[in-house]
């Protein structure tokens, strides 16, 4: 037998199949998408068996396997598929496409593969019961079993130590070895919600048989998450399996609270604050079939799960379903279709702000659109007060006009809660000098560097570059250095000032990098430990707290200055989720906006709940200035330590797009908006296209040139989210 194997090298020289004999000793354990261990050079290398084949003559001279890494194959043939679809479509290494589907604990690293530990089970033996009589604790433990299959011991026993040997010994319950799971779900099957109207008419419209694109669009409160989970009970009960999506999923731990609640140990949860370890453990119950619903963050969407009866999106518009830092440079959603088209099953994309290319899509009727526009509790949506700043900031000494105040207290008086959004994008503390207006930036990075008031340091924020606040100036030498912006940390200093008796709570960064701590904070706000919560873009996302009737954003406008083409967009959707966290449920809620733009119409159309006139609008920007969704763009980054060198090469690529390309606008090259980082120089190329037959067919050409020159690096994004 003849294997050909994909290295888990990621270098575009060696990104191709090598073929190695097998020993016969290993034939047996042999499969596609199974990994081995190989001679590659000097090297011992982990890879992927992606060929299987026939001895000829011919191959009489190759190298041979020397080991099976797995018991079982790591990619099915769906995902094998699925990688070699990705590479074409971002130009990424074969061999990066299948790593980003794994979990790192999966990945080659020589002597630490995970040893899989067991746990002992119970499961019911498979006779007739009705002839026995049995006590009460017995009951219980029969009772387990039928609805989970399979009951840990531990669990068990916690019931009741003699009734389990009693059924162990009458032969009623078998033990079973079974894979050991660093975690645990306990089910607590609560009352399912009835749906409304509206939301029954939406689950109704979806199709659960056959595949096709649904974009649900309704509004915050509108009960989009209790739609899922009916879809997601009728996928499980036609015994199929459902994978959904959240943007992050630390941030959400209501949402998992309530799939936890309905769904209990059917789920698997792909979470940062994971170990390795767990993560493994979680894809392996995948596997095997013991989880039946996957949540997770972007890469979840790789889940290795069988009979895929629907994917869910939920913040269908939210930036982080797109990797743009590493390659392979997808976004969830294209690989959410692709997987949906081979299973024939639903995608839902969910927004109450959809992303333009989506509605737009759904306006075409390439997407069905879906709609809640009314919210569960009956209500409006809450009523939004816009400060214009330019007037109040002559009257006011820190970060809080006078109606914002007043609209705090009149809410803590009547014990109700408040939510304080911070808008850190673009706009962060940074450390200057009052004579002559130095600003302290990264020696690596050419960015300014953040001041952290709990350490007394200056950070940069890409590289991690840190160095203690000096008092005297490096220019000017005057002792006259301070701190200017604004960090949450000081206006939490000034709010605690405004209202000394209240709490408050500070979510950001900072206070939340500690495992758990995130959802810990949360929990303690719905309990009503604290009224006040003041965080970054963190507080204005699928949080549901019943006493919250004020939501206050101080600066409303610092992400419209972003040198971007989506920064009206991500404006709009940041202030239209963060209203929505207001008089959620019996309470009518508020929302204030301070802004210096009172008549930008973002603000405008987010005062007035008004998502559709938003779009419209937007939308004819986007014609005008050729940007998606009527125009695909594609940047390409080209970067290396030699700024002459890059751009002598960069402007030879754009000549040869020039010769190469007839239907599309070529930008650039020009130095990215942060030219230099972790001291490596880089230059842009935009492209705009609708149509373009040989676009990667060039792109790849030019890759392929550069592709052993180490003195340049060339990046390619295809729908990039951030310029
Ligand atoms: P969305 O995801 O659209 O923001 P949610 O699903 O979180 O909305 O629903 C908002 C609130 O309304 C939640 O507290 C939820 O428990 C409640 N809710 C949703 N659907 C129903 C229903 N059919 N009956 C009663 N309460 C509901
Ligand atoms: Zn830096």
């Amino acid at each position: 037998m003849v294997v050909g194997v994909l290295v888990e090298l990621s270098n575009k020289n060696i990104d191709r199949i090598f073929d190695y004999l097998v020993p016969q000793c290993l034939e047996e354990k042999i499969q596609l998408g199974i990994r081995v261990l190989v001679p590659f050079g000097r090297q011992t290398l982990e890879g992927f068996v992606l060929e299987i084949k026939d001895f000829l003559n011919s191959y009489s001279d190759l190298k041979e396997v020397m080991d099976v890494v797995d018991d079982e194959i790591v990619l099915n043939q769906e995902l094998l598929d699925l990688g070699k679809k990705m590479k074409e479509d971002t130009l990424s290494t074969l061999i990066s496409c299948y790593q980003v589907m794994l979990p790192k604990a999966l990945k080659a690293k020589k002597g630490t593969l995970i040893r899989k530990k067991m746990d002992i089970y119970y499961r019911l033996a498979d006779f007739d019961l009705t002839t026995f009589s049995f006590s009460d604790k017995q009951k219980q433990i029969i009772e387990l079993c039928r609805t989970k299959n399979f009951v840990l011991k531990k669990e068990l026993m916690d019931i009741s130590r003699s009734s389990l040997s009693t059924l162990i010994k009458k032969g009623i319950l078998i033990q079973e070895m079974r894979e050991h799971y660093r975690i645990h779900y306990i089910s607590s099957i609560k009352k399912v919600k009835e749906l409304t109207d509206d939301q029954r008419k939406v689950v109704n419209q979806v199709n659960l048989f056959q595949h096709a694109v649904y974009l649900l669009y309704g509004v915050t409160g509108s009960g989009k998450t209790e739609v899922y989970m009916e879809l997601i009970d009728l996928v499980l009960k036609q015994g199929k399996t459902a994978i959904f999506l959240v943007p992050e999923i630390s941030l959400t731990p209501q949402m998992v609270e309530r799939f936890q609640c309905r769904f209990g140990d059917l789920i698997a949860l792909f979470h940062s604050a994971l170990s390795e370890g767990e993560k493994y453990d979680e894809w392996r119950r995948i596997v095997r079939g013991d989880a039946k619903i996957v949540i997770g963050a972007r890469s979840a969407i790789f889940a290795p799960v069988f009979d895929l009866g629907i994917i869910i999106m939920d913040e269908e518009h939210s930036d982080s379903y797109k990797q743009d830092d590493a390659n392979p440079r997808y976004h969830a959603r294209d690989i959410a279709i692709l997987r949906g088209k081979y299973h024939q099953c639903p995608v839902i994309l969910g927004s109450a702000t959809p992303s333009l290319e989506v509605m737009a899509r759904a306006e075409k009727g390439v997407f069905h659109l879906l709609s809640l526009p009314k919210r569960v509790n009956g209500k409006s949506l809450p009523l939004v007060r816009i400060i214009d700043m330019n007037d109040e900031i002559r009257k006011m000494k820190g970060h809080f006009s006078t109606p914002l105040i007043q609209a705090i207290s009149s809410r803590l008086e009547r014990h109700e809660q408040v939510i304080l959004l911070l808008n850190r994008r673009g706009y962060s503390s940074f450390v200057t000098c009052k004579n002559c207006g130095y600003t302290f930036k990264c020696p690596n990075c050419d960015i300014t560097l953040t001041y952290h008031k709990s350490s007394h340091t200056m950070r940069c924020h890409y590289c991690g570059y840190g160095t203690k606040v000096y008092e005297q100036c490096p220019k000017c030498f005057e002792h006259s250095v301070c701190d200017l912006g604004v960090g949450t940390e000081k206006v939490e200093e000034e709010l605690q000032n405004i209202f000394p008796s209240y709490k408050i709570l500070r979510m950001d960064f900072d206070t939340t990098s500690r495992k758990g701590m995130h959802a810990k904070m949360i929990l303690a706000f719905q309990r009503h430990e604290y009224d006040i919560l003041l965080g970054t873009q963190m507080v204005a996302k699928g949080l549901d707290f019943d006493n919250v009737t004020l939501v206050g954003v101080i600066n409303a406008d610092t992400g419209l200055n972003i040198p971007d083409f989506r920064s009206s967009e991500n404006t709009f959707s940041l202030l239209s989720q963060v209203a929505g966290r207001s008089g959620r449920s019996t309470k009518t809620g508020e929302v204030i906006i301070q802004t210096y733009n009172p008549q930008h119409y973002a603000i405008f159309y987010a005062k007035q709940h008004d998502y559709l006139g938003f779009y419209r609008r937007e939308m004819q920007l986007r014609r005008v200035l050729k940007y998606p969704p009527f125009y695909y763009l594609c940047s390409i980054r080209i970067s290396g330590c030699d700024p002459n060198y890059l751009q002598i090469e960069a402007n030879k690529i754009k000549r040869s797009m020039e010769r190469n390309f007839s239907h599309t606008i070529i930008l650039g090259p020009s130095p990215c908006s942060i030219f230099k980082v972790k001291k490596n120089y880089r230059y842009g190329i935009i492209l705009k296209y609708k149509k373009e037959k040989d676009l990667s067919f060039v792109l790849e050409k030019i890759l392929d040139h550069y592709k052993s020159n180490s003195k340049i690096k060339i990046d390619i994004d295809f729908n990039p989210s951030h310029f």
